[in-house]
C-alpha cells in the first residue's frame, strides 16, 4: 500500500511531527511509518486542513480575460442587468472561467469551493453545464459545489422556476435564492419556490440576503419559519445577512438567538463598505459562520482574488480581531466554518480524516495568516497538487 509521508509539519502551529497519508486519507502522526514510504520534507511548516471558499461566482469571473473598465450604475439591479449584458459582449465562458478560478485557488490552498452560478432566461442552465464539466475535469484539484443562483430573479422573469429545476437535475447540490423582497418583490412567494425545491431534490438551500436593516430582517424570519416548518435545520445557510449589521441590537440580538435555535448558518465576505454580520457573536451564540469571496475580478467589482488566506485577513479587519487567538477565529472562518456549513464530514487533521492539507509557511498560525506567503504545498485527496504558490497543473 502507497504511503506519503510529510516530516517536519506542526499541525495547527503546535509540535513538530510527521504526517502519514494512506488511501487519500490522513493515517497517522509518528516518525513510525514503516519501510517504503514516500518522504517529503514539511520544512517546519504549519499544517492546516484546506482551506473551504464557501461563496463565490466561478462562471463569471474574469480572470485572464484582460482588465475590464468598470462604468457600472450604483444599484444591485444596475450590476444584475449589467453583468447579463456583458456575458454576451465579453464572451464570458463559465467552463474556462471556473477552471481558470479553480486552479489559481487551488494554488492558494482552496481545496473546497461552494459557487453560486447564474441560472435565468437567457443564459438557460449553460453556466451549470460549464461548471459541472470544470467540477468534473478537476475533481482531483478541488471540490466543487454548485448552487442553483437565480442572479436576475425568479418570479419576476417567468420560466426561470423551471430552469432552477433543471438545474437541480443536471446535477446542482443546492438551490438559491435572493433577495427575496428586494428583487422579486414577492417573499413569500420566492422563498415558498426556493423551500419547495429543497424539499422536493433533498438539497440545501443558500440564500444571498442583501435587503437591508428591518427588510432583511423581515426576510429572514420567513427564512427561519421555513427551515423549522420544513425540518431542514443545519441546512440552510444565509449568505450577507447584512441586516445582522444593523443599528436596533435588540432585533439583532433576537434574530441571532432565532438563528441559532434554527441552526442556520451565516456566510459573510466581512465587506469593507456594508452594514456585516459580527463574526465573534454569532460564534459565540453557536452559529456555524463561513466566509467567501463572492465574485473574483468580475462586472461586478474588480478587488477580490480566490485568496481565502485574505479573506480571513478581511474577516479579522472588518471584526476587529488582533489578538492572536482572535486571527485563528477569522481563520476558521475560512476552513472549519466553510467545512461545517457545507456539510463535510471527512474534514479537519484528525486520523481518517481526506488528505486535503496545506502547509503554510509562519511562525504562529497568525503570523501565516497576516503574511499570506505563498503556500508552501497543497494536497488534495493525499496528492501534491500546488507547490510554493504554483499550481501543478495548467489552467485554461
Ligand atoms: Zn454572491
Amino acid at each position: 500500500m502507497h504511503s506519503l509521508v510529510i516530516r517536519n509539519v506542526r499541525p495547527m502551529g503546535g509540535e513538530t511531527t510527521s504526517v502519514t497519508i494512506r488511501e487519500g486519507r490522513i493515517a497517522g502522526y509518528s516518525e513510525d511509518f514503516g519501510e517504503g514510504a514516500e518522504i517529503l520534507d514539511g520544512a517546519g511548516a504549519i499544517l492546516i486542513p484546506g482551506l473551504v471558499e464557501a461563496h463565490t461566482h466561478m462562471d463569471k469571473t474574469l480572470l485572464g480575460m484582460g482588465w475590464y473598465r468598470n462604468e457600472v450604475g450604483p444599484g444591485l439591479i444596475d450590476k444584475i442587468e449589467n453583468e447579463r449584458m456583458q456575458r454576451r459582449v465579453l464572451g464570458i465562458d463559465p467552463a474556462r472561467q471556473s477552471a481558470r478560478q479553480a486552479v489559481l485557488a487551488a494554488s492558494l490552498g482552496t481545496t473546497h469551493v461552494r459557487t453560486h452560478v447564474d441560472v435565468d432566461t437567457e443564459v438557460g442552465v449553460a453556466g451549470i453545464e460549464g461548471v459541472l464539466e470544470t467540477r468534473e475535469r478537476y475533481r482531483d484539484v478541488v471540490d466543487i459545489e454548485l448552487v442553483a443562483f437565480p442572479q436576475s430573479g425568479m418570479l419576476i422573469r417567468p420560466g426561470t422556476v423551471e430552469l432552477m429545476e433543471k438545474a437541480l437535475q443536471l446535477g446542482a447540490q443546492v438551490v438559491g435564492g435572493l433577495d427575496p423582497a428586494g428583487i422579486d418583490r414577492d417573499p413569500k412567494g420566492h422563498l415558498d419556490v426556493v423551500f419547495g425545491l429543497a424539499e422536493k431534490y433533498g438539497v440545501p438551500v443558500d440564500i444571498h440576503l442583501h435587503e437591508p436593516a428591518e427588510l432583511g430582517a423581515f426576510s429572514m424570519e420567513l427564512i427561519i419559519e421555513r427551515t423549522k416548518a420544513l425540518g431542514l435545520q443545519g441546512k440552510v445557510t444565509i449568505s450577507h445577512a447584512f441586516c445582522l449589521g444593523m443599528t436596533d441590537q435588540d432585533y439583532v440580538a433576537a434574530l441571532i438567538t432565532a438563528l441559532a435555535q434554527a441552526q442556520i448558518h451565516i456566510l459573510t465576505t466581512a465587506p469593507a463598505s456594508r452594514p456585516a454580520p459580527a463574526v465573534k457573536r454569532l460564534v459565540e451564540a453557536g452559529i456555524v459562520i463561513a466566509a467567501g469571496t463572492d465574485g473574483v475580478r468580475d462586472t461586478w467589482g474588480p478587488y477580490n482574488n480566490p485568496d481565502m488566506l485574505e479573506r480571513a485577513v478581511l474577516v479579522g479587519l472588518r471584526n476587529n480581531l488582533r489578538r492572536d487567538d482572535e486571527v485563528a477565529l477569522a481563520l476558521d472562518t475560512c476552513t472549519f466554518g466553510g467545512a461545517r456549513m457545507m456539510g463535510l464530514n471527512d474534514y479537519g487533521l484528525d486520523l481518517g480524516c481526506k488528505a486535503d492539507l496545506v502547509l503554510l509557511d509562519g511562525e504562529t498560525l497568525a503570523e501565516a495568516v497576516v503574511d499570506r506567503r505563498p503556500r508552501r504545498m497543497v494536497l488534495k485527496g493525499g496528492k501534491v497538487i500546488a507547490r510554493d504558490g504554483t499550481a501543478l497543473i495548467a489552467a485554461p
